[in-house]
């Protein structure tokens, strides 16, 4: 797993920007998942979502401030107790001591919080605090070597790797520091998106290539005499380079890792899930970072291969989410899903199977209202095959933290069949009735489904 790497920054999604050959091996070896889908577009809240396989109203962690309570159950425990050798290595980011390691694990080593891309600090689940130099994306994979070389091959193993990359502030390593610099990387279709006839609230977000911190994120000050326009170019210039350059290295490591399997024969018997905690907007619609209901930002990357199950090189667009993953995994490893987990197993979608009942939407919620920084209103919606309704509910009562005043309920309706770039928000326009009044019926819907409730206001 990584974290914010956005599905369109691998070649095997078609990527515009760059290519990730090691990734495409992953692909072309397996399924791509197209239509995989976080619940809550943010760190903390989606790893809860994929460990315990529930909602977040349900696991408690709806915001980067709540972490995670390791009473809880999560998938890592039961293929612990089933006889899997089990380690997490990298980014945990769900709270530490106190209630918060991780469990289900023989072994873990995590970085404190974000952790940092050079010389980082781990967390041990036996040594405590260790500190390492290099580069990070090198060293959780060393980790993740030395490990497998030191199980017991005689039982099965759960290998949980999980990169730091490619979050902001994006810092590459010496390999792929100057990576880029004589091209120039393709802008997207939507980065000039004025957003015009949307939300109120996402208009004012400040996630654009402005909002960028130019020596934080850019690692420079912006040159002289640049207007406007060219200042934004600039901007992203330097911002998708680093991001990329720091997935490259993400590549090739995980590269490693397959070639290990490879070189140990146990491609075969292995299931190798690659996927991100969500999206991420790529100067889509002229921002950074995710959280938005966008497709972006919602969209997952999930590359699943299994050459005993999964025909190579398949694809899938059945709707998923984070949190059926634990109910797969354990699924596909043949042992039971305990009957609190709120996600379904897609075992049978990566066989190529065709369920009948297989869901035709799914729900969404994200719950950081105005966080200061990125000022991204709460919201919550749902996205069908093809439409999406989204709600800000904006109301910043009971929110601490929270700025200005209450704003009005806004509601965005995209059809994304004709639409798919999300820029003609259809909420409110004449002829969008019937639609309008499936979609909030099937809002509702869902939203009682999975346990949660509208917001009181
Ligand atoms: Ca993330």
């Amino acid at each position: 797993m990584s974290d914010d790497h956005a599905a369109h920054a691998i070649s095997a999604y078609s990527s515009r920007i760059n290519t990730t050959p090691h990734l495409d091996r992953i692909a072309e070896g397996g399924i791509r998942m197209d239509a995989a889908f976080c619940t809550n577009s943010i760190c903390a809240p989606s790893r809860a979502s994929m460990l315990t396989g529930t909602y977040n109203h349900v696991n408690g962690v709806t915001t980067l401030d709540t972490h995670l309570d390791n009473s809880l159950w999560t998938f890592p425990q039961d293929l612990r107790a089933s006889g899997w050798q089990t380690a997490l290595f990298g980014k945990w980011h769900l709270g530490h001591g106190d209630g918060h390691d991780p469990t289900g694990f023989d072994h873990w080593r995590i970085l404190p919080g974000q952790g940092h891309y050079h010389n980082p600090v781990f967390i041990d689940s036996e040594q405590g605090i260790v500190e390492r130099g290099g580069y990070v994306t090198d060293l959780i994979t060393d980790d993740c070597i030395d490990w497998l070389d030191d199980r017991d091959t005689e039982r099965p193993f759960a290998l949980f790797c999980h990169h730091k990359a490619s979050h902001r502030t994006w810092e590459p390593d010496a390999a792929h520091f100057t990576m880029y610099d004589d091209v120039e990387i393709p802008f997207p279709d939507t980065f000039r998106d004025d957003l015009a006839g949307r939300a109120d609230v996402v208009q004012s977000v400040r996630m654009k290539m402005l909002d960028l911190d130019p020596i934080i994120d850019l690692k420079s000050t912006v040159p002289d005499g640049l207007t406007l326009d060219e200042e934004i170019d600039w901007r992203y210039q330097r911002y998708i380079k680093d991001y990329l350059r720091v997935v490259a290295s993400m590549d090739d490591n995980i590269g490693r890792l397959l070639d290990y399997l490879d070189e140990h024969d146990l491609t075969d018997d292995t299931i190798v899930i690659y996927t991100s905690d969500q999206g991420f907007f790529l100067g889509d619609h002229g921002w950074f970072d995710k959280r938005l209901m966008y497709e972006e930002s919602l969209r997952m990357p999930l590359l699943i291969r299994y050459p005993d199950q999964i025909g190579p090189g398949s694809t899938s667009d059945q709707i998923v989410t984070n949190v059926d993953f634990a109910s797969t995994i354990l699924d596909l490893c043949g042992l039971e899903i305990p009957d609190h987990v709120q996600g379904r197993s897609f075992a049978p979608v990566l066989r190529g199977e065709d369920p009948a009942d297989w869901p035709d939407s799914m729900y969404y919620r994200y719950w950081m209202h105005n966080d200061g920084a990125h000022a991204c209103p709460a919201h919550y919606g749902v996205r069908t095959r093809t439409h999406k309704l989204i709600c800000y509910y904006n109301d910043p009562l009971d929110q601490p933290g929270a700025r200005g005043p209450a704003n009005p309920i806004e509601w965005e309706l995209f059809d994304l069949v004709a639409d798919p770039l999300e820029v003609d928000n259809l909420a409110g326009r004449p002829g969008s009735e019937a639609i309008t009044a499936e979609l909030r019926a099937e809002l509702a819907r869902v939203q009682a489904d999975v346990g949660d409730t509208p917001y009181p206001a």
